[in-house]
């Protein structure tokens, strides 16, 4: 998942990062409305890439990063907030934080025709285009859909795709693939390698992980 930078999630660090990324110009009259959205959806912007804005719990206080700990973390306490799910799933068009891609090595190629073959098996005949996003259309819907987000040059880099496809979830958009009522992944046995590995500055800083280069052993990395 590429990432632009991530953050603290105190709700008055969230209110400070969130109206601090937007122009002095859209503050004024966008405020308001911003903060509407946030609390009808109750999706804090999350700077969920912002290394220096998550400090580093005690080693004493981190519990494992269990599947039963990261279902219990990711959909209902993500990044430490009660309600919270999936923010690492989600983009914001006001905040440009992170984009879902690039996939590469083997989610490139490998992953699209697996993940193609695999709906074909359920009956849905889906091309490319239905999960992915490339270069020449994600230029088009940063110019667009993300216009008003100051850090959106993410899309005008070649290098950040294919990105996962990402569908209209209240005023945000979410990958394709999540359940916009559970918010659950719907291919989580089949996710791709970018999806499988991820693991944010708030996991990162507060539970023991385990890590690609060392997938067998429990450990503090940041
Ligand atoms: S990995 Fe981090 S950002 Fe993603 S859902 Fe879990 S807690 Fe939230
Ligand atoms: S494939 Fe699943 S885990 Fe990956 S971004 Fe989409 S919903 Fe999230």
């Amino acid at each position: 998942m590429k990432i632009q930078y991530k953050g603290s999630v105190s709700p008055e660090a969230l209110e400070t990062e969130s109206t601090k990324l937007v122009s002095e110009e859209q503050v004024t009259s966008s405020e308001a409305s911003i903060k509407t959205q946030k609390d009808r959806f109750y999706l804090p912007v999350l700077n969920i890439n912002h290394n220096h804005e998550w400090p580093s719990k005690p080693l004493e206080d981190r519990k494992h990063f269990t599947d039963e700990v990261a279902t219990e973390t990711c959909l209902g306490n993500c990044c430490g907030v009660e309600g919270l799910k999936g923010a690492c799933c989600h983009l914001d068009p006001y905040d440009t934080e992170h984009v879902l891609g690039p996939l590469k090595g083997s989610d490139k190629d490998e992953w699209i025709r697996d993940i193609l073959a695999w709906f074909r098996k359920r009956g849905l005949n889906l091309t490319r285009a239905d999960v992915v996003i490339d270069y020449e259309e994600g230029k088009i819907i940063g110019e667009t859909l993300f216009k008003d987000a100051p850090n959106n040059g993410i899309f005008q880099e070649p290098s950040a795709y294919p990105m996962l496809r990402f569908q209209v979830i209240g005023p945000r958009y979410a990958c394709k693939f999540m359940n916009p009522v559970t918010y659950k992944c719907g291919i989580y046995a089949m996710r791709p390698n970018m999806c499988r590995t991820y693991l944010c500055n708030y996991v990162l800083t507060n539970f023991l992980v385990k890590t690609k280069s060392k997938p067998n052993t429990w450990q503090k990395v940041r």
